[in-house]
């Protein structure tokens, strides 16, 4: 009898698993502080702007926040990291500062060239660094 119960369970779940739909959970009822299209829409409002470490596109990305409420923020998905974008010429200027002024943000050393995994991560920090830095001199006002 034992033995016939299980077997009953086994095909329930069987019959469950066959009709499982993906497409009826798809539905997302989430409620978001900021939703994908909210955070879309500052990152169109606010272009051209692009990832202050690699100078590519920024998306919005589903995270949670402080609080652990779902959201979606700004960030670069090659990078793998979340960011407020800066504008091309400012990225621009810092890659050029990093790479022929041989600029530094930050006092780390510069790993061996082909290293290639360290020495891009090591860039990529540089110029993020440096954004902030080129950010500050062409939006500093001494008259404010
Ligand atoms: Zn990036």
């Amino acid at each position: 009898m034992d033995g016939f119960l299980e077997m009953v369970k086994i095909i329930a779940l069987i019959v469950e698993i066959r009709n499982f739909n993906p497409n009826k959970t798809v539905m997302d009822k989430t409620e978001y502080i900021t939703n994908k299209e909210q955070c879309q829409s500052t990152i169109d409002k606010r272009m051209p702007i692009v990832c202050s470490s690699c100078g590519g596109k920024l998306e919005p990305i589903k995270t949670v926040d402080n609080a652990n409420n779902p959201t979606y923020w700004i960030g670069c998905m090659s990078c793998m990291k979340f960011d407020n974008g800066v504008s091309p010429r400012v990225y621009e200027t810092a890659k050029y500062m990093v790479t022929e002024r041989h600029f530094m943000a930050y006092r780390e050393p510069m790993p061996e060239k082909e290293d290639t995994e360290r020495y891009n991560y090591w860039l990529k920090s540089q110029i993020g660094g440096t954004c902030s830095i080129v950010y500050d001199i062409l939006n500093f006002n001494p008259k404010q």
